[in-house]
């Protein structure tokens, strides 16, 4: 038997607990994790308080990460006692997920534990932070470099933004961070960015084009806020699109791509082949300072994932979520 948020559909509707299941009830895969943390992510929070069609199988076990050991593998590349990661792959969504004491997976999805992290760090990253990195990576891959100017980061406060602040930094970006959070500058400051915007200046509806004020942009937020960041891109500048906190829609013109050749360019997380992930998180091992992860992170137990679920869409949670599966 094992502990897990279980998330039903009930004769009321829809109920999220924690539970206590049975490990031959696990799904399919040919490696059996005993996770040790996994984390609450804005998509974990989406499925748990049921505010988005996230989950498409009934019932199912929270939890879209998990870092853990290798209990027993059937899998040519994972053996007993490997330490691995998971990010994604639909888990916690059409396949019990990682808010659990075990998990059985498809070796194909693992990711070795990067040594420079222990379990709990990999989660402090979580799908947010390795979304980061890819956006990080999709704007090296458009030649945004440190010289070219400034970088905005939008929903700074939150999970990938305080990991996108925190790499930029290092990587010698100079960071523009965007938040609702005006109280947080000390934070966001603390964790590597310059300077800090009112979140206020990008979320309304904006002309076609800007004032040219960043060279790139990670956006966590779409809607408005993105289409004002494309407006304010410098010339040949571009932004990776990761994310839909303030709205799914882009009322944007085609004027920035078309007078000032700027690129927008998408990150995906979850189906994001091996190869890439794998040079994710090297680069997040390399690029990423521990002390600065720590002070993004707070620990909780497997039963508050419910509660902070609920923060993590109300704009509540700073930085990262850590789930203490075994507490
Ligand atoms: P968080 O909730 O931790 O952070 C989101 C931040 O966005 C908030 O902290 C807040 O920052 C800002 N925000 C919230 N509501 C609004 C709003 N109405 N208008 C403008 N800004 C807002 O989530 P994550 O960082 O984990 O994820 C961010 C986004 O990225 C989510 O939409 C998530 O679904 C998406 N995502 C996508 C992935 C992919 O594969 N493409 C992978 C991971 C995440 P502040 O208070 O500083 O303004």
């Amino acid at each position: 038997m094992f502990k897990a948020i279980l998330l039903s559909k009930t004769d009321g509707g829809f109920d999220a607990k924690v539970a206590d299941l049975d490990d031959k009830d696990l799904t399919e895969g040919d490696v059996a994790i005993r996770v040790e943390y996994s984390t609450v992510n804005y998509k974990d929070g989406l499925a748990i308080a049921n505010k988005s069609p996230i989950v498409r199988r009934w019932p199912m076990v929270a939890g879209i990460d998990g870092a853990g050991v290798v209990e027993q593998s059937a899998h040519p590349r994972w053996k007993k006692g490997d330490r691995v990661v998971l990010n994604g792959w639909g888990v916690g969504e059409t396949h019990w997920g990682c808010l659990a004491q075990k998990a059985r997976l498809k070796g194909d999805w693992l990711v070795p534990l990067p040594k420079a992290f222990s379990t709990k760090q990999a989660m402090a990253i979580g799908t947010a932070g390795y979304t980061a990195m890819l956006c990080v990576l999709a704007l090296e891959k458009q030649g945004v470099t440190p010289d070219k100017g400034e970088v905005l980061v939008t929903g700074a406060s939150g999970g990938v933004g305080g990991v996108a602040i925190a790499i930029l930094s290092k990587l010698g970006y100079t960071v523009i961070a965007s938040t609702g959070r005006t109280n947080e500058a000390g934070y966001l400051k603390e964790l590597g960015a310059s300077s800090i915007i009112d979140r206020n200046e990008l979320s309304k509806p904006g002309g076609p084009l800007a004032k040219e004020r960043w060279a790139g942009a990670v956006d966590a937020v779409g809607s408005h806020t993105l289409a004002n960041v494309c407006a304010g891109l410098k010339y040949g500048g571009a932004v990776a699109a990761c994310g839909l906190a303030q709205g799914m829609d882009f009322p944007a013109t085609v004027i920035p791509f078309i007078l000032r050749a700027v690129t927008l360019t998408g990150v995906d997380s979850v189906m994001c082949p091996m190869e890439r992930r794998l040079e994710a998180w090297s680069r997040l091992a390399k690029d990423l300072d521990p002390v600065k992860l720590d002070r993004i992170t707070t620990v909780v137990k497997l039963s508050e994932a419910i509660p902070r679920a609920r923060d993590i869409l109300a704009g509540k949670v700073r930085g990262r979520v850590v789930v203490d599966v075994n507490a």
